[in-house]
């Protein structure tokens, strides 16, 4: 028997409503604050996150799913998405529209990564982004944005963490200073450190590994790095957010995964010990749009994993009303019935009734079994003597109730049953 691909699964109907609720609120929250939706495909040109990265990074060097296709075209399923966001901002020509342009995406993303709770190869992200601005307050409304999107969903208690990590001017030297701690303490650290060492140091701080965390624990922090520009912007964040009321910490080793972040960089952890995994994490970007080839254009966005928030709805308590029962099944007995059943489901339908026909020849008792099932809330049976006298019998299910009713007047009759009876 086959099954879902390791780290992958599927969503059942049952997880459906958790899903939609959280769809709904986010589309909802981009209305408030004015970004529009960009659906961007789910693979790109490999280039595409190889560059927007320049290596170094895990995402990148080890977790992407890379193929070619039948052209020999390298390609990648996307392991992020605001590389693809930049990419359509720039083919199709956003740079002209009034700026920032502000946009949000919905979708699967993909990353080899060693499943475990809250970590799948195939998970879904829902993210914003604002590009053409460089304003602090902008980055102080995408922090607002995941915040009140948290808020809005019930998920009460979690931690934003904040750094800067500089920009093309500071974030060298910076990067040398680390280089210099770390080499220090070469020999104990884990391998994947010692590559990131001269490739990308930053990274070196937010090892996992105890060992490399106790070395990074005394390197020097960025803030004594930055450059006046650098400072001046994170300060002006930081004062955005005391005038929204808005509480963080600030987290000097907090680095972010992807390489093209520059200044401010944010995540949102759940307030709880065993918690190591961000419900929302993101930042400023503001080379990212260069280096795919566009002018220099500065970018400021977070995502979201979607299953991390159902998780995050589940350990909050949030009860998430289930999908609507049908409204109403319709049962028959016999081939004429059955003509006469399909006929009627057409005509409730028509009147906007929601109706499933009972197929196959099951007995009345196994058909009103399924009605009891699904949870639909009236049954409508249509046996040899209702086809005789050209008549219906409504059933409430809730009520143990029926009456018989002449076949033009069952419409009428449900929809003022329906009406009347409260929503199950
Ligand atoms: P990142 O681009 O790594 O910051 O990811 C953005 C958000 O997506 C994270 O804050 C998580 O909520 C979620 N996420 C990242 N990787 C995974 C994964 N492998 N499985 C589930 N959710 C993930």
């Amino acid at each position: 028997m086959y099954r879902a691909p390791r780290g992958t699964f599927d969503i059942l109907p049952e997880d459906q409503p958790q899903r939609r609720f959280i769809l709904d609120e986010a589309m909802s929250l981009c209305q408030l604050y004015g970004y529009q939706r960009l659906d961007t495909p789910i693979f790109e040109d490999y280039q595409l996150f190889a560059r927007s990265s320049a290596g170094g990074t895990d995402v990148v060097d080890k977790e992407m799913y890379v193929f070619e296709d039948r052209s020999q075209q390298k390609l990648a399923l996307r392991p992020e998405g605001t590389a693809p966001v930049c990419r359509a901002y720039l083919e199709h020509g956003m740079f002209n529209w009034p700026q920032p342009v502000r946009l949000y995406y919905w979708g699967p993303t993909f990353r080899y990564e060693r499943p475990q709770a809250g970590r799948y190869r195939q998970h879904h992200q829902f993210g914003c982004e604002a590009l053409g601005d460089s304003d602090p307050a902008l980055d102080a409304e995408l922090i607002e944005m995941a915040e009140r999107f948290l808020a809005r969903l019930g998920i009460g208690s979690f931690v934003l963490y904040l750094n800067s990590i500089g920009c093309k001017q500071c974030q060298p030297g910076y990067r040398e200073a680390l280089q210099h701690h770390f080499a220090k303490h070469v020999d104990e650290l884990c391998p994947d450190c010692r590559t990131r060492l001269s490739r990308n140091p930053l990274r070196l701080l937010d090892c996992k590994r105890p060992s490399c965390q106790a070395i990074a624990a005394t390197a020097p922090p960025i803030s004594g790095y930055l450059c006046p520009d650098c400072r001046s912007h994170f300060e002006s964040v930081q004062s955005h957010l005391a005038r929204l009321g808005i509480d963080y910490r600030l987290e000097p080793a907090l680095v972010r995964g992807l390489d093209y972040y520059t200044r401010t960089v944010f995540e949102v952890q759940p307030d709880h010990e065993a918690a190591q995994s961000a419900l929302v994490g993101g930042g400023r970007y503001d080379n990212l749009v260069e280096q795919l080839g566009g002018k220099p254009t500065p970018g400021v966005g977070f995502a979201c994993g979607i299953e991390r928030l159902v998780l995050g709805l589940s350990n909050s308590g949030v009860v998430v009303p289930p999908s609507p029962y049908p409204e109403a099944l319709v049962a028959s007995l016999g081939a004429e019935a059955k003509g006469k059943g399909v006929e009627l489901a057409r005509q409730l339908r028509d009147a906007g009734i929601g109706a499933i026909m009972s197929t196959g020849r099951s007995s009345l008792k196994a058909q009103l079994r399924q009605a009891n099932a699904l949870g639909a809330r009236y049954v409508l049976i249509i046996g040899e003597d209702e086809v005789r006298t050209g008549t219906v019998m409504l059933r409430d299910m809730a009520a143990n109730k029926q009456e018989t009713l002449p076949a033009d007047q069952a419409e009428r009759q449900l929809r003022h049953a329906l009406g009347s009876t409260p929503q199950r």
